[in-house]
């Protein structure tokens, strides 16, 4: 009986209710084992005690045995000492996603795209003529003191603005053409307001009898679509010293709608932009024909347009990588 059980319990692999069957047929109160006990009685006096010592051990054994196959059913089901619940939810791996900024760059893609423009890129790493001389800033010139340049040699620079890219596009391609050029730009300066590394997209239209009305055109759809069709923009008369006559663009400020708030020092407008015609002696550095050929550019900072798309005060936040703050987006 006693090897007939064992197979019995080891051939159950691990299934419960047949291990619960063999627990009663055996080891229950009417099982097999109770049944031969209850017969000790009607043996002879000189044999009960031997028979009842084996009985018992047969019953440690089975128990033994019993209670092996059990522990091993419930290690199967059991992972690391945790009792395994479907019903759980399971845990979520952290997914991440796209950074702000590149959201933003890539909106304002997408809204120049639909307006034919193109996406170029150019070197992070520039020669003092592309970031400089090119765009009618030679070194005596006073406009270099507006930027605090990180120099590598006295000719390389880590660009101080994306507007080279339009230099080294007009130099490999003719006219007629739109393109614009986002990218990281770099400036010895930090507080609040400024941080070392910053992006800036680029703007070029370039082709015969382009004019300011264009410009207007192009930019006024891109507010539009940035920020929505009722929000006002203005052109100020400004100076590049790339471009001839050169408006910075302002739009109603998006916190208080024009009705003056902090963000835009009660006056009602925030200025986005930098824009303006291109200058004739930029177009004759690069060897185009500035009597036949006309065109507008403009540059902006992504992180001001994410700042005012979502409503954040500082620029720094952006560059910390805290997850609390990068998850909102
Ligand atoms: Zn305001």
């Amino acid at each position: 009986m006693l090897e007939t059980a064992s197979r019995l319990i080891s051939g159950a692999g691990g299934d419960m209710k047949t291990l619960d069957q063999l627990r009663v047929r055996y080891l229950g109160r009417k099982g097999e084992l109770a049944a031969l006990f209850k017969g000790l009685a009607s043996l002879p006096e000189e044999e009960r005690r031997g028979a009842g010592k084996a009985l018992n051990e047969a019953k440690d054994e089975l128990e033994r045995l019993w209670s092996a196959a059990v522990e091993s059913a419930r290690e199967k089901v059991q992972g690391r000492g945790e009792i395994f619940d479907v019903t759980i939810p399971g845990r979520r791996p952290l997914r991440g996603h796209l950074h702000p900024i590149t959201q933003t760059a890539m909106e304002i893609g997408r809204i120049f795209g639909g307006l034919g423009f193109e996406t170029v890129e150019g070197p992070e790493i520039e020669l003092d003529y592309y970031n400089f001389e090119a765009l009618n800033i030679p070194r005596d010139h006073p406009a270099r003191d507006m930027q605090d340049t990180f120099y590598i040699t006295d000719d390389v620079v880590l660009r101080t603005h994306t507007s080279p890219i339009q230099v080294r596009v007009m130099e490999k391609r003719r006219p007629p053409f739109r393109i614009i050029a986002p990218g990281r730009t770099y400036r010895c300066d930090s507080d609040v307001t400024h941080t070392p590394m910053f992006h800036q997209v680029e703007g070029l239209m370039v082709g015969e009898s382009i004019s300011f009305g264009d410009l207007k055109g192009i930019l006024t759809v891109f507010v539009h679509q940035m920020f929505g069709p009722h929000v006002g923009l203005r052109f100020r008369p400004s100076f590049f010293p790339f471009t001839e006559p050169s408006a910075e663009v302002d739009i109603q400020c998006v916190m208080c709608r024009g009705a003056g708030c902090r963000v835009c020092s009660q006056t009602g407008w925030l200025e986005i932009l930098g824009s303006g015609m291109v200058d004739p002696e930029v177009f004759r550095m690069v060897g185009y024909d500035p009597e036949t050929v006309t065109g507008f550019a403009f540059g902006m900072g992504i992180e001001r347009i994410a700042m005012l798309r979502y409503g954040i005060d500082d620029l720094r936040l952006f560059f910390e990588n805290d997850l609390r703050f990068l998850r909102q987006f």
